[in-house]
C-alpha cells in the first residue's frame, strides 16, 4: 500500500526521530531538504511535532532506551500515519543487530511501511524511498534477514 491509498493526495509532513543513530543518516536527511535536492517540491515537509506529522522518518538501531520514547511518539502522530526507515540500522540492525543495547531493528518495534537501507544511504536513495511511499515508481528492494554463518 502507498501513501496515495492513505489518502495523503497533496503532501506528506514528515517528523524526524534519532533513534540512536550516529548522526550519518541525519545529515543525509538535510542533505534531502537543502536546494540541492530539494525534497519539498514532492510536498514533503519537515514539521517539528509528531501531532503534524503524517510520516515518521526513523534513524538508528532503536536503542533500548529510545524504545519507550519512539512508542510515544507514534501514538502522539495521528492516524493514518507511516513509519519510514532511514539507514541500515533501523532496517535491520545495521553493525548492531546483535548488541546488547539495541533492538535489532526499527521493524521489531514498529509497523515500517518502507525501508531506505544504505550506511547512510545516498540522498538520491532517500529520495527513491519518498517517491515510493508517494507511489511514484514500484518498489525494486525488498527486506531481508540477517542470517549468521556458523
Ligand atoms: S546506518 Fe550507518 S550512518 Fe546510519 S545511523 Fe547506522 S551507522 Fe550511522
Amino acid at each position: 500500500m502507498n501513501a496515495l491509498d492513505w489518502c495523503f493526495k497533496k503532501s506528506i509532513w514528515v517528523y524526524h526521530v534519532n533513534a540512536g543513530s550516529c548522526n550519518g543518516c541525519d545529515i543525509e536527511i538535510l542533505n534531502v531538504l537543502t536546494p540541492y535536492y530539494d525534497v519539498e517540491r514532492f510536498g514533503i515537509r519537515l514539521v517539528h511535532t509528531p501531532r503534524h506529522a503524517d510520516a515518521l522518518l526513523v534513524t538508528g538501531p532503536v536503542t533500548r532506551q529510545v524504545k519507550e520514547r519512539l512508542l510515544r511518539l507514534y501514538e502522539a502522530t495521528p492516524d493514518p500515519k507511516l513509519v519510514v526507515a532511514v539507514g541500515s540500522c533501523p532496517t535491520g540492525g545495521g553493525i548492531w543487530h546483535n548488541s546488547y543495547a539495541t533492538l535489532g531493528g526499527l521493524g521489531n518495534v514498529l509497523p515500517v511501511a518502507i525501508y531506505i537501507p544504505g550506511c547512510p544511504p545516498r540522498p538520491e536513495a532517500i529520495l527513491y524511498g519518498v517517491a515510493q511511499a508517494l507511489g511514484l515508481v514500484p518498489q525494486q528492494v525488498k527486506k531481508q534477514e540477517f542470517v549468521e554463518v556458523p
